[in-house]
């Protein structure tokens, strides 16, 4: 079987973490330290704090900018559960937005209906996609930026994530890179990076507040800092097999808006079956030709099926979750199992 997806781990990635083993500092220190430079030097402003996991980076992300108790969030449906565990664990209510059908990404235009009250949203850069950021804003919504799957894209504008108040980012084994575990937080505004290092910093001080530990730990940072500098490669190495993939799809299937679009950060090649019948025989049929598929998010996972909200309000979160397939992409794939994938869909009749 050809894996959907699967960690790249070098040879000299093995190194840096062998050097952190070797060198008697293993928990939280110079090299996490060094991983929050580069993800600052990658945006050449503001600063960044290293953190347990891409949850734990969000729930920093919205106690840093410090809203009221129980404020409303928005959120979009078509999203992981991660974003509710974050919302919820920092004492918000979330409000679930539909995502449009073009990027899958949050639907600004459905924030004075479905989230009149939210101040504050998390805007999800799906699969590398980018979010209307700036749409959010415009109708009154801070954003924090979630770049868990579009880290080392480049927008029209800048690194994703440049826009809106903080970007967190995932460093768990299924994203762009991995530490096994991790996350980390950027922001332009020093002081929100400040509260969260204020947050993890819990132990030796003088007076006492709630805080916690979600340090993330030098053994992670090496791994991913020594990733972190092939992310160019990585962004073009993904880039190349979905333009093979892109070439081999046939008529009547579609792909996610800005599939091809330079600079983006592919981290799911998502196919747009006609409907759920189509989908689940391109499943079949790719699984027949050994080609590992994933339904990213299906029908239950939706966030608004979570809350018990009514799904006629969800059409297009709905129809991804029934028409959507992600074939293979990572930077292991060898040219046989990129030809193979692209056989395989080639011959497929919509
Ligand atoms: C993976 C992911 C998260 C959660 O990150 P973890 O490191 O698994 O906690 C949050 N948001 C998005 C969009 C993700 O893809």
């Amino acid at each position: 079987m050809i894996p959907h997806n699967r960690p790249c781990i070098t040879a000299e990635d093995r190194a840096a973490v062998d050097a952190v083993l070797a060198s008697g500092w293993i928990a939280r220190g110079p090299v996490v330290a060094a991983l929050e430079r580069a993800l600052a030097g990658l945006y050449g402003a503001g600063s960044a704090c290293a953190v347990s996991s891409g949850t734990a980076a969000l729930y920093l992300a919205i106690r840093a900018i410090g809203l009221e108790p129980r404020s409303a969030i928005a959120v979009p449906s078509y999203a992981c559960v991660a974003l509710l565990n974050a919302v919820h664990m920092a004492g918000c209510t979330p409000r679930v937005l539909d995502v449009r059908p073009d990027t899958f990404c949050i639907d600004a235009h459905l924030l004075p209906r479905q989230a009149p009250d939210a101040r504050l949203a998390i805007a999800v850069h799906c699969f590398g996609a980018t979010a209307d950021v700036m749409g959010l804003e415009a109708r009154g919504c801070a954003v924090i930026a979630d770049c868990c799957q579009s880290l080392g894209g480049i927008d029209a504008d800048g690194p994703s994530g440049c826009h809106g108040r903080a970007a967190v980012f995932s460093l768990y084994a299924t994203k762009i890179i991995t530490a096994g575990q991790g996350g980390l937080v950027w922001s332009r505004e020093p002081v929100l990076i400040d509260r969260i290092r204020d947050y993890l910093e819990f132990d030796g001080r003088e007076t006492y507040a709630p805080r916690f530990n979600f340090q993330m730990t030098d053994i992670q940072a090496a791994l991913a800092l020594s990733q972190f500098e092939r992310l160019s490669g990585i962004r073009n190495t993904r880039a190349r097999i979905c333009s093979r993939y892109r070439e081999a799809l046939p008529d009547g299937l579609g792909v996610q808006a800005a599939t091809a679009l330079t600079g983006r950060m592919m981290q799911r090649f998502a196919v747009v079956a006609p409907d759920r019948a189509t989908r689940d025989r391109l499943w079949t049929h790719l699984g027949d030709a050994g080609i590992g598929c994933a339904v990213p998010i299906q029908r239950f996972e939706l966030l608004h099926r979570y809350l018990g909200l009514d799904p006629d309000d969800y059409p297009a979160s709905e129809a991804l979750a029934d028409t959507v397939i992600s074939l293979p992409l990572h930077v292991g794939l060898a040219e046989p199992d990129i030809a193979a994938v692209c056989q395989a869909l080639s011959s497929f009749k919509p």
